[in-house]
């Protein structure tokens, strides 16, 4: 589904990532784990087409196509999901809005008719349900006064309803507390865990990887991915650090 090879990409001039090979099935969940700075962030970014991460060598296809050559909303539409590390905000237009334009932007991109309001609400309380987010919060400007907590839990309200084929997912567990890291963690593998979707979970600490259990465990240091290996990897790295793994 998404095969990087060899990828180069620069922030203000500055290489960050440097040869980062990956290729991730359908069906599968990794997990990519590193230290600060090591360029995790910058990954999901280039994935993404955030201007400003300049891609300077390498490839990513995602279902075949040429993902680098794809507009940000074309990668969305194609079915490429991101979630934050900082989920921003956006004063002056409620959740509801944002997500059913969102919604619909992508299904006209895919040549599919727009959902009805109703039809819309009616996707939009399911979700809501399963990340136990009151509705009231949907009807609120997307994240203005949410908690740590609660951004996340929005926006994985906002991949449930978009429906992505690939999820890359940026420390979603920051600022989570234990109940909030299990219902993120069940909302993840309810709505991505299938045999059409794939997960990359970008994280700095092993604990979401309790509640969504990943195929392979990746390791980014110094922009590359320095070793690969199973589940039993991120609790290497947790009881002996990045140091002695990335050496
Ligand atoms: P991680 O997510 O693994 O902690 P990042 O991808 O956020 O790492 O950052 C990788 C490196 O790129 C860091 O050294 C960081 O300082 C640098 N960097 C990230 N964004 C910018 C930027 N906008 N301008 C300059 N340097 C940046
Ligand atoms: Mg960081
Ligand atoms: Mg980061």
């Amino acid at each position: 589904m998404l095969k990087i090879e060899n990828l180069h990409a620069t922030v203000a001039d500055k290489p960050i990532l440097k040869g980062l090979s990956l290729a991730i099935n359908a069906g599968e969940i990794h997990a990519i784990m590193g230290p600060n700075g090591a360029g995790k962030s910058t990954l999901s970014y280039v994935l993404g087409g955030r201007p400003g991460y300049e891609v300077t060598g390498g490839s990513a296809t995602f279902d075949g196509q040429d993902l680098l050559d794809m507009d940000p909303h074309e990668r969305a539409a194609a079915g490429l999901f991101l979630g934050f590390q900082y989920p921003v905000e956006i004063p002056g237009v409620s959740n509801v809005q944002f997500l059913r334009e969102s919604l619909n932007a992508q299904r006209k991109a895919r040549g599919e008719e727009p959902l009805s309001g109703g039809d819309f609400l009616k996707l939009a309380r399911e979700k809501a349900g399963l990340l136990k987010l009151d509705m009231d919060m949907l009807k609120r400007p997307v994240n203005v006064g949410f908690s740590g907590g609660e951004k996340k839990r929005n926006e994985m309200v906002q991949m449930g309803i978009l429906d992505p084929k690939l999820a890359i997912l940026d420390e979603t567990d920051s600022g989570l507390d234990i109940d909030a890291l299990c219902v993120v963690g069940d909302g993840i593998n309810a709505i991505m865990r299938r045999p059409d979707k794939a997960v990359l979970l970008i994280t700095h600490y092993q604990r979401l990887l309790d509640y969504v259990r990943p195929d392979f465990v990746h390791v980014l240091a110094g922009g590359r991915i320095v070793k690969s290996g199973g589940p039993e990897l991120a609790r290497e790295l947790e009881a002996h650090g990045y140091a002695e793994i990335a050496a």
